[in-house]
């Protein structure tokens, strides 16, 4: 059946006309040999909420942190990462004055092969950071001019170069 299925009874196009099982086939007897076998269904994939963090400085620069060795985008750096709206802005005022709550942007999407990951991306920023020096191990504040240098994950890049479209460069697109 196999052998059959690889050779004669292609999905595209079945040669019945040579087919040893031509006078027993249902599909064939049905016209249906173009319809059949159905791809299978795709399975739903499970859906993660998330919140990145764009925060700016009063020079325009931006937040930008390592993640963890391990796990997706291991080592890359991304925006701060939070479960929901309330704790990024929790977090945000820890980190100096600024608005009270961020602007939330439209949320976007991006596909792993086991979940769909939503991410909403949240604006805010600071007048007076804290922790305005530069750490080369965890954090950085950048210019989006700066981006190229760094390793950053597909879907965080394309929003920086769509946030920051007059500013963001990279030579690689
Ligand atoms: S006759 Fe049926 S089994 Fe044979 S090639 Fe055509 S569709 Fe496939």
């Amino acid at each position: 059946m196999m052998d059959l299925g690889a050779t004669l009874c292609t999905r595209n196009k079945p040669l019945c006309e040579i087919c040893p099982v031509a006078a027993s086939c249902q599909a064939r007897q049905q016209g249906l040999t173009r319809q059949l076998p159905q791809a299978k269904p795709r399975k739903a994939l499970p859906i993660k909420q998330t919140y990145w963090l764009l925060l700016q400085d009063a020079d325009d620069r931006i937040l930008l942190e390592k993640r963890p060795p391990t796990g997706i985008w291991g080592g890359l750096w991304s925006l701060p990462e939070f479960d929901d709206m309330a704790a990024a802005g929790n977090w945000c005022r820890q980190q100096g004055r600024t608005e009270q709550t961020p602007q939330v942007l439209p949320t976007r999407r991006h596909t792993f092969s086991h979940y769909h990951l939503d991410y909403t991306p949240l604006l805010a920023r600071l007048e007076n950071p804290r922790n305005n020096v530069m750490e080369a191990d965890r954090t950085v504040w950048y210019k989006a001019a700066d981006f190229a240098l760094l390793g950053l994950p597909t879907p965080v890049k394309r929003l920086l170069q769509q946030h920051y479209p007059e500013d963001y460069y990279d030579e690689n697109g």
